[in-house]
């Protein structure tokens, strides 16, 4: 809107866009101070630059990405959306000699036997850990060991790591399979008669 030198947008309109309900967007913006008039709507400008100061981080951290696979490789070229969340990242680690030393999307490939020496020189806060499940655990060991802040571990097993380490797990097949569940039951909710039918209704 703001590059289209649209001035103004109503509530409906942002509602219409984002698929919410106006009185949602409403109360959402008024969070962020008092940036509509009523009967006028939002000031695009001005809302675009009060929403660029809310979600802008406040600092930058900086990460790694351990296990430079198919996953890690793909991190490591989305950089620019990790650096919308405030995440560098400034080194990656792999056990592979055909990986190690090489350069994926501006980061380079250290030797996995560094990590805890690395992370601790770096005050490298967050990792993102994308090996196969068996060295997942040895991994945050070592990320532990060089003081990191926060693990996002993608790898399909549970990790754990000392309390002052933040770990949250990312399994794609469980969140997939808890969709796929939530899909089926929806389904047979809209089956004709499902509504009246008891679990031991005759077929
Ligand atoms: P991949 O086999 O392509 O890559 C794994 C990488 O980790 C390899 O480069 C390997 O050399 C490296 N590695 C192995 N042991 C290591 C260690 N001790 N230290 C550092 N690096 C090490 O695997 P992938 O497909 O990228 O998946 C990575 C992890 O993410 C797996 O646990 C997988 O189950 C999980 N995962 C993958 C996907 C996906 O779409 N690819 C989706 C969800 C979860």
């Amino acid at each position: 809107m703001n590059k289209r030198d649209q001035e103004v947008v109503s509530s409906d309109e942002l509602a219409n866009f984002l698929c919410l309900g106006d009185t949602t967007v409403r109360r959402d913006l008024s969070a962020f101070g008092r940036l509509g008039t009523r009967g006028l709507g939002y000031r695009v400008g001005q809302l675009r630059t009060r929403l660029l100061e809310v979600a802008s981080p406040k600092e930058i951290i900086f990460g790694t990405v351990v296990g430079v696979g198919r996953l890690g490789q793909a991190l490591l070229r989305s950089d620019g959306m990790l650096r919308i969340e405030g995440l560098v990242i400034r080194v990656a680690f792999d056990i592979d000699v055909q990986k190690i030393g090489s350069v994926i999307g501006n980061v380079r490939v250290l030797d996995a036997s560094r990590i805890a020496e690395v992370v601790k020189r770096e005050r490298t806060a967050v990792a993102l850990v994308t090996v196969p499940p068996e060295a997942a655990q040895p991994v945050v060991d070592r990320l532990a060991e060089g003081g990191i802040s926060a693990v996002l571990n993608f790898a399909p097993v549970h990790v754990t790591a000392p309390e002052s380490v933040l770990v949250s797990n990312m399994d794609i097949f469980l969140e997939l399979e808890s969709l796929l569940l939530s899909l089926a039951s929806r389904t047979s909710d809209k089956r004709p008669g499902a509504d009246t039918e008891t679990p031991d209704s005759p077929a």
